[in-house]
């Protein structure tokens, strides 16, 4: 074991940075020691968000550091999609396939965003009692940072006075699509430039669970290109709403862009007013009730992020910071920090970092390329703009459901995935 322990800071405590900070908190067979620091902007824990899901490589992950049944635990108890019209009508089901290697749009790891966040930041402060040099510090953000020429560090500033300025031996950026950081490393004129709109605005909360909720993830869409999904949540008290509104084109929409940058009250009234003011009558009052009412409310354009490259000297990009796409994006984040994990656990001094960065982009990108494939007219072909758009909508899912072509579907995508991939294997 080398002298000098491995300064390592990671910005950002979302699910892609505190999975890093937990798997180099806990695994055994690192040639180094190491000191590991997780900043996170917000003051106190982002431990909200809806539905999420583990897929692909992370299941594999999950399974090999022994994080499955705590996470198969907490499922959401959701058991398929229904498809529903304006008037809460269902249209179609497609039944989650209860096969964990060919999942449907109902993962076998459906997990809230919240709840898989609070496990993780759990487990860092169960190591750090442990003795695992890790620390968690709330209502910290870089003010600047260089990777010295010399080789030695990179040197870090701190904006908030919680850390001392200092010294590191690497710094992920894992502080999501916007991500600051990403920006100082690889230059902040090009920061936003690296972000692909998608056209997609998303508002998610809780609401009271009422009888009758199943544990079906129900969608409804309706025209222009709005929709309300209703989710379960595994407590029996709750439940998941995302209001959805998709512009024709992929491009930001103005408005919503502004929205976006607005207090929660404004995005709250905003919303209701596009809601209430359109053909959905599917339990409106309701989810316009929840939404006054909710205190964990979260809006959001559903980005791509993605820049020619992760690592650059001892720095390196993690997550929506270095691959935001959809429907995936929790997956990957997940084992690209196994990925960085392993490479850094193979070098036995701080001067092979930026060879272990770099190893890890070589070792991943490939099925990240696979996975952050280009949305094209995804959000808009599910999220259609008209009534006629939203009958072919539900003819073509109807059919799809009716000819169980989702079997065939994910079939052939975990045939692909197997034959494409594989977790790398670093010995622990
Ligand atoms: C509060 C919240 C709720 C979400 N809810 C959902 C949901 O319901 N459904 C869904 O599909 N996805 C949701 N997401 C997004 C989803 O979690 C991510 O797409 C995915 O898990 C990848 O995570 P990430 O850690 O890379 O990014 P993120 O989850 O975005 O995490 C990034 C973290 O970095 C922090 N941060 C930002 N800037 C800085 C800075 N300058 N310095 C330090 N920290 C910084 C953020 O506060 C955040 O905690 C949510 C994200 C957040 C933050």
């Amino acid at each position: 074991m080398s002298e000098r322990p491995l300064n390592i800071l990671i910005s950002g405590a979302g699910v892609a940075g505190a999975s890093l900070a937990l798997v180099l908190a806990r695994q055994p067979g690192f040639k180094m020691q190491l000191i590991i620091t997780l900043i996170e902007r917000s003051p106190v824990p982002r431990i909200t968000g809806q539905s999420i899901d583990i897929r692909g490589p992370a299941v594999d992950m999950i399974k090999k550091l022994g994080w499955e049944q705590e996470i198969k635990a907490r499922h959401t108890t959701e058991k398929g999609l229904a498809f529903k019209n304006s008037k809460g009508k269902t249209m179609a089901i497609l039944p989650a396939s209860g096969d964990a290697k060919a999942q449907s749009a109902t993962s076998e790891y459906e997990i809230l965003r919240g709840e898989l966040t609070e496990l993780l930041l759990d487990g860092i402060k169960e190591s750090k009692e442990k003795g695992a040099h890790v620390q968690v510090v709330y209502g910290e953000t870089i003010k600047s940072m260089e990777d010295r020429a010399d080789g030695t560090g990179v040197d870090v500033q701190f904006a908030r006075g919680k850390l001392e300025d200092q010294r590191y031996d690497v710094v992920v950026a894992a502080d999501g699509i916007g991500s600051p950081t990403r920006g100082f490393i690889f230059g902040k004129e090009d920061n936003a430039s690296h972000i692909r709109p998608s056209g997609l605005y998303i508002g998610f909360y809780s609401i009271p669970r009422i009888p009758g909720d199943d544990q079906l993830w129900h969608w409804a869409t309706f025209p222009p290109g709005l929709a309300i999904h209703l989710r379960p949540h595994r407590n029996g008290k709750t439940m998941g709403v995302y209001l959805s509104i998709c512009n024709a084109k992929k491009e930001p929409n103005p408005d919503l862009e502004a929205i976006l940058h607005a207090d929660v009250a404004q995005q709250k009234q905003y919303l209701r007013q596009r809601f209430e003011s359109s053909v959905c009558t599917w339990q409106m009052k309701r989810f316009m009730d929840g939404l006054d009412a909710t205190d964990d409310f979260y809006m959001t354009h559903w980005c791509q992020v993605r820049t020619p490259q992760w690592a650059k000297g001892r720095c390196v990009t993690l997550g929506d910071a270095a691959f935001a796409t959809m429907g995936v994006g929790t997956s990957l984040a997940m084992a690209g920090a196994y990925c960085i994990a392993g490479e850094l656990s193979k070098i036995a001094s701080s001067e092979q970092v930026p060879q272990a960065l770099q190893s890890y982009e070589s070792v991943y990108r490939p099925y990240v390329k696979t996975q952050n494939l280009d949305f094209a007219l995804l959000p808009q072909l599910a999220n259609p703009q008209t009534a006629w758009g939203n009958w072919v909508l539900h003819t073509v899912v109807g059919l799809f459901a009716a000819l169980r072509l989702q079997d065939l579907v994910t079939w052939i995508m975990n045939r692909n995935e197997k034959e494409e991939w594989k977790l790398p294997e670093y010995g622990w």
